[in-house]
């Protein structure tokens, strides 16, 4: 009897809501919500991506988009469970457009967060398990065409005679991730990549790089990795899985090909995008263009007094390949964070002699614990719970980013215990550490600023040791010709020097494919407003930018880590594709291009 009460009460809070928005009463829905409430919505009723905070902003989403959406059908999928006075409850409902699924979850009665996503649209689901394609035509047909000459007469024309209807720029694991969702949906998706084969942003990457993330946090859509995959990719490996998936899941893939300038004529709702593909110059059209460039923009390259006096060789963490060529020499590694940490260690395995300068402290989390305590639902333990990957993609988007902070906080003061040993070691040999402005740790660094964080996997032993040479807590006055002379008088000899100091924002991308004006338009990408250094205010609830209608029309934005690729590339996907097929597509909550620039 206890068992199905929590399922109850979802079912009589569900009602109640279904009712309201029938009857079109706004008020009485507001009424259903706690005092300190969140409606996450992905598409359904908003067209974007946003987060109405507290009952007068869900009241205000409602009255501007209830008329268009017509949501009904509302159902709950499985039971409803309970844990600490909070009721948690799975869903599924339909709009006019579209089919959704959502979670909520419940404090007395109330609904404390409410998560809305879109899964299909209507005459438009991908067609799958019991729809799927049938691969074959059973008739004689002496004109009949192979799934290989199809295939061919395809990748012929597309781009030639016929143009796509959107053009990815970009073909990492974001690129190739959102060509495959809008292959699965129809959209003729052309995907350029400079790189010489898929992959190859992976291979590209400095020799001994292992994935940071586990297998299950990792998977793409449609085809999982197998159960003998390795916890953790080697950096090659996923390369070749890339090249696979982007073979097998029929993308339209153009290698060699580099985007060179892109211009939007807003009377013909038509891109013209100029593209140099193996040497030729090649005009496309497409309707739609989307910056899967990278998760930020250019190298930030570093600009130091007596730059140009150096004698040694001066590189950008994006340009080191390998430690091999730096044998027996010394290398100053400016920098502190992931890239910074996992050069000084190829530096160091290849027989280097490295020091590392940090400029600001980092929040370094011991690779181990994160996996023992920090992928719960990403795990082998979660799929025998049920937990999917799709699940737990849902589950992790169900929580509204102002959440976010608090549960991380408690998550670190685990950690902090936990590893207390650990962060006395590395303290004691001059590494500063911090956990963030607000004690949130690394996941809130990479929404706020993408940087300043590393996940231990050797380095830091190698710093406590004094394997690896640390010099932190003073600035770098100027580069001299032999070195780099510190704020404090100080020295340090460098044969070579690796500038592991980040990138730029996604949309400098965008001012030099496309022209500075656009790229100010829409403003930067990924950060929240969340008033720390780095994420200036306003508070935007949601990634800036990242999957959502732009500032400027058919211009998206898509990437992150594997993870946010795979499940926010559905959405992306769906966007373009109901613009395709003409669904009105109301966006509530218009992008603003006064989005609070990050320095
Ligand atoms: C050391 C390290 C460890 C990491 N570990 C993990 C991990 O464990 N798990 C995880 O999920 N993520 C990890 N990441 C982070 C993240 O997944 C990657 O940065 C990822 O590559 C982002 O994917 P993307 O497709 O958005 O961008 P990218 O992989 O950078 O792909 C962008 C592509 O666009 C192409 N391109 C750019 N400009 C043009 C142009 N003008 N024309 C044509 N093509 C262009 C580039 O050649 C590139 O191939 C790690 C990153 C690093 C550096």
């Amino acid at each position: 009897m206890l068992e199905i009460a929590p399922s109850k009460q979802a079912a009589t809070w569900l009602s109640s809501f279904a009712q309201a928005l029938e009857a079109g009463d706004t008020a009485a829905v507001t009424h259903l919500f706690a005092d300190d409430c969140y409606w996450r919505d992905l598409l359904t009723f908003t067209w974007n991506i946003k987060t109405m905070e507290g009952r007068t902003a869900i009241r205000e989403m409602l009255d501007a988009t209830l008329a268009t959406t017509k949501p009904t059908a509302w159902q709950l999928s499985g039971e409803a469970s309970a844990d600490e006075g909070t009721i948690e409850a799975w869903f599924t409902f339909e709009t006019a457009s579209a089919l959704g699924q959502g979670i909520m979850r419940l404090n007395d009665g109330r609904c404390r967060t409410l998560f809305t996503a879109m899964t299909d649209l209507k005459g438009f689901e991908e067609r799958k398990g019991p729809a799927r394609p049938l691969g074959v035509r059973h008739k004689a047909d002496p004109e009949r065409e192979t799934w290989a000459e199809a295939r061919t007469r395809e990748t012929r024309d597309l781009g030639a005679g016929e143009q796509p209807y959107c053009l990815v720029i970009g073909g990492g694991q974001g690129g190739i991730m959102l060509g495959a969702r809008l292959r699965q949906l129809g959209v003729p998706t052309i995907v350029i990549e400079k790189n010489a084969r898929p992959g190859d942003s992976w291979r590209n990457r400095y020799r001994t790089l292992v994935l940071h993330d586990p297998v299950w946090y990792d998977h793409l859509p449609y085809i999982p990795f197998p159960e003998n995959w390795p916890v953790f990719t080697p950096k090659d490996k996923m390369g070749d899985w890339l090249e696979m998936y982007t073979r097998v899941m029929e993308l339209n893939y153009w290698v060699a090909t580099k985007c060179v300038s892109a211009s939007y004529d807003e009377a013909e709702k038509v891109w013209t995008v100029e593209v140099d593909r193996a040497g030729r110059r090649i005009t496309l059209k497409p309707k739609h263009i989307v910056f899967a460039t990278g998760a930020y923009g250019p190298p930030r390259r570093i600009d130091l007094a007596g730059t140009g006096a150096f004698r040694g060789e001066l590189l950008h963490s994006s340009q080191y390949a390998s430690g091999e060529k730096f044998r027996g020499k010394r290398v100053a590694v400016i920098g502190a964070a992931s890239s910074g940490h996992d050069v000084c260690v190829d530096l160091w395995e290849s027989g280097a002699e490295v020091t590392m300068i940090q400029r600001s402290p980092t929040t370094v989390v011991k690779s181990d614990t994160l996996m023992e305590v920090g992928f719960d639902i990403f795990s082998e333990k979660a799929l025998e719970r049920g937990i999917t990957t799709e699940k737990a993609d849902m589950i992790v988007a169900s929580t509204p980013f102002a959440l976010v902070p608090h549960g991380q906080r408690a998550f670190y003061d685990v950690i902090k215990a936990r590893d207390a040993a650990f962060y006395d070691r590395l303290r004691a040999s001059g590494f500063a550490i911090d956990f963030g402005d607000d004690e949130t740790g690394l996941l809130m660094k990479a929404y706020r600023t993408g940087s300043g964080y590393y996940i231990d996997v050797g380095a830091s032993d190698l710093i406590i040791d004094g394997q690896i040479g640390l010099r932190s807590g003073v600035g770098i006055k100027a580069l001299t010709p032999t070195g780099i002379l510190f704020d404090d008088g100080t020295e340090l000899a460098a044969d070579a020097i690796v500038a592991c100091t980040g990138y730029q924002s996604m949309n400098e991308t965008v001012a030099q494919i496309v022209s500075r004006e656009v790229a100010d338009k829409v403003g930067p990408c990924w950060g929240l407003g969340s008033g720390v250094k780095g994420d200036p205010g306003p508070w935007q609830g949601e990634l800036r930018n990242m999957w959502k209608p732009t500032a400027q029309e058919a211009l998206w934005f898509h990437g992150g880590n594997l993870a946010l690729s795979r499940f926010y590339s559905k959405y992306v996907a769906l966007q373009i594709k109901a613009r395709m097929e003409g669904i009105a597509t109301p966006v509530y909550g218009e992008p603003s291009n006064s989005q609070g620039n990050r320095p």
